[in-house]
């Protein structure tokens, strides 16, 4: 209790909370986001005044691509205009057709789903680890039928399940392994970069992500054919000069090139956040860690680096005096932490059944198969994440040790009072 106590004491948690006529542990802001300079002002310039302004025309869309994938230690990149179309790209590159299944975790933001709608595939949910909170690969061969061609581990808040395990079964069953790395820049598995361990990663570039241009998105591999594929793809269906690919389907989800600048300079102090959220996640857990009651996401023993795009833990209210997780949330956001639920239980949404009861998935799966998805379409252990969990944003990390000493001082002032708090 030593750490998270002498935290207490400085900040000040023997006073009264906020909700109940205190003063808040923390007056000042955290950490704003996006975070800019010089460089990303000059780069934007230099493509304005160029005039060329698409791939078409300019080089740094193409230049980006390129240091991106060294970066990840991926052979090719494709970038993209956001991480949905980046996973869209990737199952069309993956050939995921119409009718095919692929395996997803219900904890994940919702472009996970619908890029498996929009190949008009049927998204199949394997449940939740409570633990990490990632999807538990110890239920991904049970959930593989003839029509599975492809799982989506995803690596929510920055890192991954267990990839020996979906790998191993991925093999074993003939899948595609495709990681959704929106999350997870510079995240690592076995000392190897997250979205590199798959046939293929995700990348995200929206504005609360790591690395940020307003929208973007890129693909990543080491197989040069399926990049390929994903060129003809993101480009409404022309293979790159000298390709040998035979394009199908396309779009355009081609990326800009001011977006390509922005991403180039904002990379530059990639490693250094990485580093900054790496130390405070770890000395947060160590000061949480000791509170009863709130139990910190963890990481799988082969995960060597989390991105930590966000920062999860479950609150237990039969350690607060019974207080609610929502009136909690408001007493921590009136502390000065701001603090959010996380996500909802993704595969109980209506949108879905809305969806697989329309005629097209009527057409491409069987009335039996369909009975089976919804009665199967249970993931307990999630349903429990949903109601327990709480998320503190990457931003929040990027301060000082002290900012952790607060969040942990604010949670410890809270539980001192949950009792009063309950009944007010
Ligand atoms: C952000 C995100 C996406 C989608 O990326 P966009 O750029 O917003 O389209 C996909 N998957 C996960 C897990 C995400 O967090």
């Amino acid at each position: 209790m030593a750490a998270a106590a002498a935290a207490a004491t400085v900040s000040g948690a023997v006073s009264k909370p906020v909700l109940l006529g205190g003063e808040p542990v923390r007056k000042g802001a955290f950490p704003t986001w996006p975070v800019w300079a010089g460089n990303d002002e000059a780069g934007l310039l230099k493509v304005l005044r160029s005039g060329k302004w698409y791939r078409g025309t300019g080089k740094t869309v193409e230049a980006f691509e390129a240091k991106f994938a060294s970066l990840m230690g991926a052979v090719g990149c494709v970038a993209v205009a956001n991480g949905t179309s980046a996973l869209m790209t990737a199952l069309h590159g993956l050939d995921v057709q119409a009718g095919d299944e692929v395996i997803i975790p219900p904890y994940t933001f919702i472009a996970t789903v619908n890029a498996v709608l929009s190949k008009s595939a049927l998204p199949v949910f394997v449940d939740s680890d409570a633990r990490t909170f990632q999807m538990d690969a110890s239920k991904i061969e049970a959930a593989v039928t003839e029509r599975t061609v492809a799982v989506v581990p995803v690596h929510i808040a920055g890192a991954p399940p267990n990839l020996d395990e979906v790998m191993r079964v991925g093999r074993k069953r003939g899948l595609k392994v495709l990681e959704d790395a929106a999350q997870a820049h510079l995240g690592e598995w076995r000392g190897r970069k997250l979205g590199t361990i798959g046939d293929a990663g995700t990348y995200s570039f929206q504005a609360s992500k790591n690395l940020n241009s307003g929208e973007g998105g890129a693909v990543i591999s080491s197989d040069t054919a399926f990049i390929e594929r994903c060129y003809a793809y993101h480009t409404n269906s022309s293979p790159r000069k000298g390709s040998s690919v035979k394009p199908a389907q396309g779009a355009n989800l081609r990326l800009t090139e001011f977006q390509a600048s922005l991403l180039l300079s904002q990379m530059e102090r990639l490693e250094l956040q990485a580093k900054t959220r790496d130390g405070n996640a770890a000395y947060l857990t160590k000061l949480l860690r000791e509170i009863p009651g709130i139990v910190p996401a963890e990481l799988e023993s082969g995960c060597t680096r989390s991105a930590w795009h966000l920062y999860m833990f479950r609150y237990d209210a039969r350690q607060f005096a019974g207080l609610p997780r929502e009136k909690f949330l408001k007493a921590l956001a009136a502390e000065g932490v701001p603090c959010s639920s996380g996500y909802g239980r993704l595969n109980k949404q209506p949108f879905l059944e809305n969806v697989i009861a329309g005629r097209g998935y009527q057409r491409l799966f069987s009335a039996p198969r369909l009975k089976e998805w919804r009665d199967r379409n249970e993931c307990p252990v999630n349903d429990r994440i949903c109601d327990e969990g709480v998320w503190f944003t990457q931003t929040m990390l990027l301060g000082p040790r002290e900012d952790m000493e607060q969040i942990a001082a604010a949670v410890l002032k809270i539980r001192a009072h949950a009792g009063e708090l309950a009944r007010g």
